[in-house]
């Protein structure tokens, strides 16, 4: 067995009818768009490790967010299931921040340590007015998703380099206070989980304008641009956390 990690991204839903500037910043008025939610996983040095734990079910993201496709290959457990993964097995889920399309399903994540930045979660609490939704904070008959797990966090306040071997934990605030990217060192090249830092790659990619686009929801833009320079700094190749072409391979590196 390689040393290397290597990272499987999985399709878990696909969030319908978004408006198109709310991920691209001050572009795309009017267009909208469909985009998938992506939860990864790694294996490290025998560990299993998922990034994300996707979206709810559609009947309450339709309640409470917006609607979203999810066939029942997109469940999380079948898509652990299709590569071979059971949800007791996991022994850290990675919660790039809280928000409700990419912190559900922590419940099933039985015997797991949830990592997620302090500022994250602290925020999660009480979210500035137009971001309660997000969170699903401020519905009366529902609470957040990642409170099932709130036994089992574990917080980090910044960057962790080698959290696993290989695996390394990078702080990039912006899109929300707490957003965390995920630095992978695989046998070929280095890999950045970017979570909603980088929605959709033309983010990353820019325009004559900009080298590169913010996304549309965010709490700090000051923040957000120390962010990509950072990325700059970093190198290696971004996964985007809310585009097709993330799932383009089965795993990273490609076979
Ligand atoms: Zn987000």
């Amino acid at each position: 067995m390689s040393d290397f990690p290597i990272i499987k991204p999985l399709h878990v839903g696909i969030l319908q009818n978004i408006e198109k500037s709310q991920f691209v910043y001050g572009r795309h008025h009017g267009i909208k768009i469909e985009v998938p939610c992506i939860m990864f996983v790694i294996e490290v040095a025998g560990k299993k490790v998922v990034v994300d734990t996707g979206p709810c079910k559609p009947d309450r993201a339709r309640q409470y967010h917006g609607p979203l496709i999810q066939d029942e290959s997109m469940y999380p457990e079948n898509a652990l299931k299709s590569i071979g993964v059971h949800p007791d097995e996991v022994d850290y889920v990675i919660l790039s921040h809280l928000h409700w399309d990419h912190c559900s399903n922590c419940k099933m994540f039985k015997n797991a340590t949830f990592i997620v930045q302090k500022t994250e979660l602290q925020y999660a609490i009480t979210p500035n007015e137009v971001q309660k939704a997000q969170y699903e904070i401020g519905f009366r008959e529902i609470l957040p998703p990642w409170i099932d797990v709130l036994q089992q966090m574990q917080t980090v306040s910044g960057d962790v380099y080698d959290f696993l071997k290989g695996v390394h934990l990078i702080s990039l605030p912006g899109h929300s206070p707490g957003l965390m990217g995920v630095a992978v060192e695989t046998r070929k090249d280095l890999y950045l989980i970017a979570s909603d830092c980088v929605p959709l790659m033309e983010n990353w990619h820019g325009d004559a304008r900009m080298r590169h686009i913010p996304n549309g929801l965010h709490i700090d833009l000051a923040e957000y641009e120390r962010s990509f320079e950072k990325m700059e700094r970093l190198g290696g190749i971004v996964l985007a956390g809310h585009d097709y072409e993330t799932l383009k391979y089965k795993q990273y590196p490609p076979e």
